[in-house]
């Protein structure tokens, strides 16, 4: 019986997110309606923070919270090689500048001792834009320590990881995207994150000014709130008071990423379940690095990645066993655009080895054992040479 083809990540679109969309699209309002408001209070709940705004992918969300915080022309802002794009992307479209810290070789994470000597060097730096990366919670506790020793702000980039946390210091658990320590977070519904709403994004805060100002930002900068307006002219008035955007989530997105919601707490039982799964299969296999997960962290799994010598040979094997790996990511320093900009390879030498020797394996609720089995057996035959 084949069993292919395994992708690395994949939706699961169940009969009821196909009726919670069916009512939508008979409701009154197919964008900016009570769908919205609901599902922002929903996910809040699900993240622990006090606000959330719902906008229309997770690259748009990323842009708002550089606007809402005033990154400029003369600014930087610093972030880690091994992420997707969007994480710098955002501070350009500001005319800011980026700067990187290369990674943790055990984590994959924005080495903190590397950040912190970084904004030692540069007073330049305004913000930090960590990622938890695969779902591995960055420890925001430390990074806020930086952060407030240095004067920075921080945008969370929590993509892969809602549902992920660290216990603090103090033994609180801090959910990613709370707000307990980082200004705003950011979070995406595209297909292949935990969450799918085909397209969509979240920023979540508990920042009451940073929350209202995004409102209008993400809707063109506009406001009807009476209480907010420089005039009145009647009941048809509103002001455009920022040059906003329309970075709107509809309400027919808002319904299917809600339903994922209610099996949001599932899909994370199962996504540990399989970690574990290739965790075990590999951890006396010297030639199949996995990830180190620090004692205070509690992983998201959006990926599972692992090293090994021959990647470009291991990824081609699979795929001839329609096993559709992926890699996570090409270092941003080394992409086309960023290297106009001044940076070069061997900038972020462990970025670079990393992604040398890194692949992402299959990881998705809907991942069958029998799945997992065959790659798992694909992967130990092709580093033990057939
Ligand atoms: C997916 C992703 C984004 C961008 O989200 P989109 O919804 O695709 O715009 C940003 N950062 C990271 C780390 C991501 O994985």
């Amino acid at each position: 019986m084949s069993l292919g083809p395994i992708p690395y990540g994949k939706q699961h679109i169940t009969e009821e997110d196909i009726q919670a969309v069916s009512v939508a699209l008979k409701a009154d309002y197919l964008t900016q309606g009570p769908s919205i408001k609901a599902f922002e209070e929903d996910f809040a709940t699900y993240v622990g923070s006090k606000y959330a705004v719902a906008v229309s992918n997770g690259t748009a969300a990323l842009h708002l919270c550089a606007l809402a915080l005033g990154v400029e022309p003369g600014q930087k802002v610093i972030t880690t090689p091994i992420t997707f794009s969007a994480s710098a992307n955002c501070v350009r479209y500001c005319g800011g500048e980026v700067v990187f810290a290369d990674i943790d070789p055990d984590t994959f994470l924005i080495d903190l001792a590397k950040l912190e000597e970084a904004l030692k060097a540069d007073p330049e730096i305004v913000g930090i834009i960590p990622v938890d990366f695969t779902g591995l919670p960055v420890n925001l506790e430390k990074v806020r320590a930086l952060a407030d020793a240095h004067n920075c702000w921080i945008i969370e980039d929590a993509c892969h990881a809602p549902g992920g946390a660290f216990v603090d210091a103090n033994g609180a658990v801090s959910k990613c995207g709370s707000g307990m320590y980082a200004d705003l977070a950011i979070f995406s519904f595209h297909p292949v994150k935990h969450i799918a709403a085909g397209e969509g994004g979240m920023i979540t805060t508990n920042n009451e000014k940073l929350y209202q100002d995004l409102l209008r930002l993400r809707t063109h900068g506009i406001t009807k709130d009476p209480n907010l307006l420089h005039e009145n002219h009647g009941g048809w008035y509103m002001e455009m008071q920022d040059l906003g955007y329309n970075y709107r989530l509809t309400d027919i997105q808002a319904t299917l990423a809600a339903s994922q919601l209610t099996r949001a707490d599932a899909g994370m039982v199962r996504r540990r379940e399989i970690a574990k799964a290739y965790d075990a299969a590999f951890a006396n296999e010297a030639k199949v690095g996995i990830q180190t997960i620090p004692d205070e962290a509690q992983h998201a799994y959006h990926l599972y990645v692992i090293q090994v010598e021959d990647r470009k040979g291991l990824y081609d094997y699979l795929r001839e066993h329609q096993i559709y790996s992926q890699v996570h990511y090409i270092p941003v320093h080394r992409m086309p655009y960023y290297q106009e900009l001044g940076w070069k390879q061997g900038d972020f030498p462990l970025s670079e080895a990393y992604y040398d020797r890194c692949l992402s394996l299959p990881m998705f609720p809907t991942l069958t054992e029998e799945q997992q089995q065959f790659v798992i057996e694909r992967v130990l035959a092709f580093v033990n040479g057939q």
